[in-house]
């Protein structure tokens, strides 16, 4: 990379490695937001393009829908753009290797240099978030890589299970409604046949968020964080 490049003023990379396009935003957009705006470069690597892929919906429209929406997403964040991996859902293993995607994250992760990595939690409800965080854990061993390595939380509201590992408190009060904002960006599920799930899932959604990152800020004594986990 030619010197001149690497003279504008960053702060160095942060990447943010998730499951599918919202996870981000949802987990981690409102640390992401202020990285952004502290002069990090936020890049993000995404590994499929979306739950619910619908069968009446051809693939290619739903994936570049979900596209937009994450660069729009990543706009509002301040993000400095997003990787799709378009792995399949429910076989992201599998997949990572089958199809030699694992040399091309290896060639991204290069690229970015990043000295925080931030991804899924290894207890996570979902499988392919669980699935997310072992290929990640994975590339970090086998890469031998020396960046910070912390998890974050889609759905849990409360960690029931005792953490002990090291936490990273980020206070995200001045930048929690540009990840409200961003979690907007999302909305492809407008449609007739998934209107209830908009209105319904879609409020839950926001409501879970807003808890979740009050109840973190009333516990560290500001009025919104997130909360990470240091695995490495
Ligand atoms: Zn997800």
């Amino acid at each position: 990379m030619a010197k001149a490049e690497k003279e504008h003023k960053s702060k160095g990379s942060i990447l943010v490695i998730c499951a599918h396009p919202d996870d981000k935003v949802l987990g981690a957009g409102g640390a992401m937001a202020k990285y952004a705006k502290e002069g990090f470069d936020v890049h993000t690597i995404i590994m499929s393009f979306g739950e619910g892929v619908k069968p009446y919906v051809k693939r290619e429209i739903i994936s570049k829908t979900r596209i937009k929406e994450a660069q729009k997403a990543d706009k509002i964040i301040g993000g400095k753009g997003v990787t799709f991996l378009g792995l399949k859902e429910n076989r992201f293993e599998q997949d990572f290797e089958k199809r030699g995607i694992d040399k091309n994250f290896k060639k991204i992760i290069r690229k970015i240099r990043p000295t925080k990595i931030f991804t899924h939690s290894s207890d996570d409800a979902h499988s392919d978030h669980r699935a997310t965080f072992k290929l990640v854990l994975k590339m970090y061993k086998e890469m031998n890589l020396k960046a910070d390595f912390y998890t974050f939380e889609v759905w849990h509201l409360i960690n029931l299970k005792k953490r002990d590992k090291p936490k990273l408190v980020v206070d995200t009060s001045n930048t929690f409604k540009t990840k409200m904002k961003a979690l907007k960006a999302f909305k492809s599920q407008i449609d007739l046949s998934t209107f209830y799930n908009y209105l319904v899932l879609n409020n839950f959604l926001f409501l879970l968020t807003y808890i979740k990152d009050l109840l973190n800020g009333i516990k560290h004594n500001t009025k919104y964080a997130e909360v990470f986990y240091k695995v490495r």
